[in-house]
């Protein structure tokens, strides 16, 4: 291991094996020996000082991986600084560095929205056509592909929206049931589990297809044309697709619809939709709540009120 720097953060495992890490600022206490100062680290990845200190003997330190969203603007001193935390640097894809567009060498938190548009607007976007031919084939309706592929999120972090991203893509893994490998049926409907399956199932309408479009009609009267291509594609008309505030419910839904799969398939438990979809809205709220917490800190803004109405009904939900 490289020798240890005064005054920076590491990411710390601990040398019995605990596997999450957790993040200290080396350090020296009053008694001038070393010590790692504990980091709370928030949702956006913002480290805070605690009072917890932890000795350097029971712990490898590793380096750490940051994002700087204003990295230009903190050099130019037109912002103070503002790092986030993503993890320990071993373990942390991708990196920010050692990225080339069309040969250029990029470091990733330096692309701003307007440069990565610009990358983006200057190459013909190709829609995969296999994925689109797929679903077309199985639902059936028009699909209007330009709009969908559109879709956005305000609030969903990336990390939120690749179960989403993927079944659109129809390129989400569902594995068998880990007691019989050919078993790839559906533990509530003993049809072919598939990326189909999981918008007609049963199961998972009742527990969250229904209380999701119940939701989402109490809150901006979303009535979809067809269910199963709303729930897949987020198509509600083929005019209109789901809007970049609302549609984090379905991208929280499916991540933890997912995660919920994935559980019950890997420790071989009953899966329990009821609670991914209690996640997804609980979710849902920290990431509205985030949000509209780095805006008014940013902008000194008030809450909109589209906000606290989608907060306060899923609350009561
Ligand atoms: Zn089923």
């Amino acid at each position: 291991m490289s020798p240890r720097n005064l005054e920076k953060m590491y990411a710390l495992l601990e040398k019995s094996g605990r596997s999450t890490p957790i993040y200290g600022l080396y350090t020296r206490d009053t008694n001038n020996q070393p010590t790692y100062q504990v980091q709370f680290v928030d949702e956006i990845g913002t480290t805070h000082y605690t009072n917890e200190f932890i000795s350097p003997t029971n712990y490898d330190a590793y380096e750490i991986a940051w994002w700087l969203p204003y990295k230009d603007d903190q050099l130019n001193g037109y912002k103070e600084e503002d790092k986030r935390l993503r993890g320990s640097a071993a373990t942390t894809f991708p990196q920010t560095y050692g990225w080339k567009i069309d040969g250029t060498p990029v470091e990733l938190d330096s692309l701003t929205i307007k440069l990565i548009t610009y990358f983006f607007t200057q190459r013909k976007f190709k829609p995969p056509l296999g994925s689109q031919a797929k679903w077309q084939e199985r639902l059936g309706l028009f699909l209007n592909w330009y709009k969908i592929w559109k879709i956005k999120s305000l609030f969903a972090s990336p990390r939120d929206q690749i179960t989403w991203l993927k079944l659109m893509h129809r390129n989400l893994y569902i594995p068998p049931n880990p007691e019989d490998n050919t078993d790839e049926s559906c533990p509530f409907c003993h049809v072919k589990f598939n990326e189909q399956h999981l918008s007609e199932c049963k199961e998972l309408i009742d527990k969250v297809w229904n209380p999701l479009l119940a939701l989402l009609h109490s809150i901006h009267g979303i009535q979809p044309d067809n269910i199963p291509v709303f729930i897949t594609l987020g198509q509600i008309s083929k005019d209109e697709v789901i809007c970049k505030h609302l549609s984090v419910l379905l991208f929280l839904a499916w991540r933890c619809v997912y995660a919920e799969i994935i559980q019950g398939r890997l420790e071989n438990k009953k899966i329990k939709y009821s609670r991914a979809y209690h996640r997804a809205i609980s979710m849902t709220i920290t990431r509205i709540t985030a949000y509209a917490r780095r805006k008014m800190d940013i902008m000194g803004q008030k809450e909109p009120t589209h906000l606290s109405q989608l907060k306060n009904t899923s609350k009561t939900s």
